[in-house]
């Protein structure tokens, strides 16, 4: 991803952050019963398209993703690639390994394959 689009995601984000109240996290919370947090910040996604995705996410998704940026932390996510769904994986319990926090996956249980909006990147 080149400087100029960086920056573009980066102002997205300032303008979106600015609106944030009333907003849900939109990450995969089904294996987590405090489900439906507030958002605090927003994941910047880049798709095939050029098209940049943001998803919300509360405090608790955006401090395991921080320490994914570190390198320290306890949690995997994986994000589809065709129909952008998400789900976090406790690293203890999960049998791959994968090389870096979030994992981008080609297909997914809720995936019908029909979506053009394909995600290449993410920005932080
Ligand atoms: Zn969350
Ligand atoms: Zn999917």
């Amino acid at each position: 991803m080149d400087k100029e689009e960086i920056d573009v995601a980066l102002e997205e984000k300032m303008a979106l952050l600015a609106d944030l109240d009333g907003t849900m996290c939109e990450l995969d919370h089904s294996g987590d019963p405090q489900k439906g947090r507030k958002a605090v910040n927003y994941m910047m996604l880049k798709l095939v398209s050029g098209e940049i995705v943001a998803l919300p996410v509360c405090e608790f998704c955006n401090d395991e993703l921080e320490k994914g940026q570190t390198g320290d932390f306890e949690w995997y996510l994986l994000i589809c690639t065709q129909c952008q769904s998400t789900k976090w994986l406790y690293k203890e319990n999960c049998l791959n390994d994968y090389p870096k926090q979030v994992h981008f996956i080609k297909s997914c249980p809720e995936c019908d394959f029909m979506y053009q909006n394909v995600i290449t990147d993410t920005i932080n």
